[in-house]
């Protein structure tokens, strides 16, 4: 079966094609995906009202880009997965809408799918199958979160989240403090490259033996970055881009892995998916790679581009949650900007 997936919650309007085999594996057949990122980039954020026309204006474009892709025409598609939320409401209307015309111009079952659990779903689409249970680190710029995942398509539980800001969130500011350009995670890792990561010694959020959940806190590292930066200028003295970027990476990258790894073991899992725009960064995945080897944990992160927003991986959730049986969505599904996470699939 053709599963046809839409991505609208932020800044990317996505549309992708999968298909299903019976014995419940997926393959990618279309990922076509327009970004707005460079609308919003004067902003230092995205701009909800701006992320909402682009949607509109990309929206068509896109289903034909990622039809022509895939070979297939509409009337191949057995049923639609869009992304009911959570994320940015305006935006979000613009996917369930489109994907409730297609729907029902199809005549094929519509699925409101969580957006969350569609970026650990993309994994699928490069790795194949999941174990019975394991453990996804989820890191954009909206987003940082330790799912428990016990079966892709049925069952996703929070078992860690931020109490302040998203890991995607501090490097976009900590770029913006730096002067480098938006979104902040590409130029700060490049620069980080070239700098010592033990230059300076920045802290490391809520990793104090008392913090026996598994929540992130980001925000105090962005300020001491901030603090830090700030004195520096005020002393005349020229600013270690490289190594600012290289010690503030080598922070979160700790934090992330340290944590991910702890909640593997508490949750009894022998498997971490990392997922979301920050999972593209290197030090993220070589440190996990280095911890997860000695954990014995295996780890797994679907290449950068299936990492950030895009149609394939609400396609590759929409898959698995047909596979499993479960009901269509009603058609007056309303946009859901607070979808709770173990909200899979909405009823
Ligand atoms: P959502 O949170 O809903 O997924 P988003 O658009 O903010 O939406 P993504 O598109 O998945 O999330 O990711 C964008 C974020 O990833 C930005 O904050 C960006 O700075 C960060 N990012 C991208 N590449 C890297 C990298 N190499 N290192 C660190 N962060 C990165
Ligand atoms: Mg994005
Ligand atoms: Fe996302």
């Amino acid at each position: 079966r053709i599963v046809l997936g839409i991505e609208s919650s932020c800044d990317e309007t996505g549309v992708g094609l999968v298909r299903l085999s019976d014995d419940g594996r997926v393959e990618l057949l279309a990922d076509a995906v327009a970004s707005s990122v460079d609308e919003h980039a004067r902003f230092g954020g995205v701009v909800p009202e701006i992320a909402s026309r682009a949607h509109l204006t990309a929206m068509g474009p896109t289903m034909r880009r990622a039809l022509e892709d895939s070979g297939l025409a509409l009337s191949d598609v057995d049923a639609i997965a869009v992304t009911a939320g959570p994320g940015l409401a305006g935006a979000l209307m613009v996917g369930v809408a489109s994907a409730k015309a297609y729907a029902t111009a199809l005549n094929v079952p519509l699925f409101g799918v969580n957006h969350l659990g569609g970026h650990v779903a993309v994994d699928t689409l490069e790795h194949g199958p999941l174990p019975e249970r394991c453990l996804a680190l989820l890191v954009s710029g909206g987003h940082s979160q330790l799912l428990l995942v016990e079966g892709v398509g049925e069952k996703i539980t929070e078992v860690g989240t931020t109490i302040d800001d998203a890991a995607g969130e501090a490097y976009d500011k900590v770029a913006r403090i730096l002067d480098l350009p938006y979104p902040g995670g590409p130029p700060i890792d490049q620069q980080a490259k070239l700098g010592d990561p033990k230059a300076i010694a920045f802290p490391r959020g809520l990793t104090g033996p008392r913090d026996a959940r598994h929540d992130f806190s980001f925000s105090g590292l962005k300020t001491a970055v901030a603090r830090w930066v700030e004195t520096e200028r005020r002393e005349g003295r020229e600013i270690p881009v490289p190594d600012v970027c290289a010690s503030f990476q080598e922070a979160v990258a700790d934090v992330l892995t340290m944590k991910a790894v702890r909640a593997a073991q508490d949750h009894d899992v022998d498997t971490l998916v990392i997922s979301g725009g920050v999972a593209a960064n290197s030090r993220l995945s070589g440190l996990a790679r280095e911890r997860c080897a000695a954990a014995g944990i295996e780890l797994r992160v679907p290449r950068p581009r299936l990492c950030t927003d895009n149609g394939a991986m609400i396609a590759a959730l929409g898959a698995h949650v047909l596979h499993s049986g479960a009901k269509p969505s009603p058609l007056d599904m309303p946009a859901n900007p607070g979808l709770p996470v173990d909200t899979i699939v909405v009823q």
